[in-house]
């Protein structure tokens, strides 16, 4: 038995408009929405190999912004669930506008456990360029309530997006990190047909990031958020739905979280050959068996980065490293 996640999409509902790179229909492949025995049904099938810790998650759209007697519709049943000792809490995503007082007492008495906040940027030339509608300070001001009403609490971020540089983006990620929340995610923007960004692009108004300059950035963004404690739940936009059919342009990749991961071992065995002064020969990298092939990277690119710049690398598995932990020396 594990924890068994269930995720259901209310694709668009509660949108008061399209943000400039969204196409929930193409991201989350459903088309209909969302009614009580697809929820039920989700249930079923999840809590027969669960341990009762999962969460029911809705995702997609601005969950706080649905009409309310079909939100309360959702979230009874949910809880149902829930009060069933089938799964632990509820999670939902919403806007930042769409947070206050009222809406969070709602969400606490049908058992919401965490609240994300899509964010995206947290630079409001950026946010009004891709027609988010809120401001940074909306942010700020939902970021606040919903930890003073003890949900826990995650941020949503892109890369990439229309006016965005990897210099505010590194400032986004300070942003959201001085508030403190528990989780994050991290988007490298794709271009998804029947978007305002995918006009753009044909226009040759908008370029997307590749995904080796996304990677670059977010592996930078992903240590951040991690050096602070706060877990990167998903980094990269998910493989399911529609995504690869609807694809225009931009950084997708379904190992994307591992490219950035590889970065992020590659800089540390290069700052270790540095600063141990480790001259060109063999030698043995150590790593936690989990992240062995985060180490060897895609195609095995870092163990050959390594060799071309004179080092051939053998990796040896320690389970007493943790994450990210790495030591190289030379063999023996
Ligand atoms: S608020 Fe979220 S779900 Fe709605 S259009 Fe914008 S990005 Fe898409």
């Amino acid at each position: 038995m594990k924890h068994i996640n269930v995720a259901l999409f209310v694709p668009d509902e509660g949108c008061p408009h399209r943000c400039s790179f969204c196409n929930q229909k193409t991201i989350s492949g459903k088309t209909r929405k969302l009614t009580l025995s697809d929820i039920d049904k989700a249930v079923e099938i999840a809590s027969e190999k669960g341990d009762g810790k999962g969460e029911i998650a809705f995702f997609g759209g601005s969950f706080t912004a649905i009409e309310k007697e079909y939100m309360l519709s959702l979230l009874q049943r949910a809880k149902m669930y829930i009060d069933k000792g089938l799964f632990e809490g509820i999670r939902i995503s919403t806007r930042p506008d769409c947070i206050d007082k009222e809406i969070l007492t709602v969400l606490k008495k049908y058992g919401v456990s965490s609240i994300e906040l899509g964010c995206q940027s947290m630079n409001d030339e950026v946010l009004l360029l891709n027609g988010r509608g809120h401001t940074a300070e909306d942010v700020r001001r939902a970021a606040k309530l919903i930890k003073e009403y003890g949900f826990e609490f995650g941020v949503q971020m892109m890369t990439g997006l229309y006016g965005d540089s990897d210099e505010l983006a590194v400032k986004t990620a300070e942003s959201l990190i001085a508030l403190s929340p528990d989780t994050a995610r991290i988007y490298p923007t794709v271009v998804l047909e029947g978007t305002r960004l995918s006009e753009l692009y044909e226009k040759g108004e908008y370029t997307p990031q590749t995904v080796e300059e996304a990677a670059e950035l977010c592996a930078r963004l992903l240590s951040m958020f991690e050096e602070k404690n706060i877990k990167v739940i998903r980094l990269g936009l998910h493989s399911g739905g529609n995504v690869e059919e609807g694809f225009v342009a931009g950084a997708y990749h379904p190992a994307f979280r591992e490219i950035c991961e590889s970065k992020i071992y590659l800089s540390k065995i290069l700052a270790l050959i540095d600063k141990e002064q480790i001259p060109e020969g063999d030698i043995t990298v150590e790593v936690n068996s989990k992240c062995v092939s985060a180490l060897v990277g895609q195609k095995r690119c870092n163990i050959q980065k390594l060799r071309n710049m004179g080092y051939n690398c053998k990796v040896q598995q320690n389970d007493s490293y943790k994450k990210y932990d790495v030591s190289v020396r030379l063999t023996k």
